[in-house]
């Protein structure tokens, strides 16, 4: 049985492998290096994989959306009055 594994979260690669190691497990990426969690199992160790593959993605959406609510607001402002200060200068 295959576990689908998502995408590196970092790269988007989808050369992903196990690495097993002396009491545990991990999921590592083959073309940057990242890497989840130490798990005692395969399973648990491609279940973490996943789940911080998704939230880092989740993460990352969120931030390029805020990014834009953030240049957006900069779009919305009004535009400087001009003249202001020539009225002001009046002395
Ligand atoms: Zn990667």
């Amino acid at each position: 049985m295959r576990y689908q594994l998502e995408n590196c979260p970092f790269c988007g690669s989808i050369h992903i492998d196990s690495a097993g190691y002396l009491l545990s497990y991990r999921i590592e990426c083959r073309e940057c290096g990242a890497c989840g969690p130490k798990r005692k199992t395969h399973a648990l160790a491609k279940e973490s994989w996943n789940h911080q593959s998704r939230e880092l993605r989740f993460e990352k959406e969120l931030e390029s959306r805020q990014l834009l609510e953030h240049l957006n607001s900069f779009g919305s402002l009004p535009p400087p009055s001009a003249g202001v200060h020539e009225t002001a200068s009046h002395s």
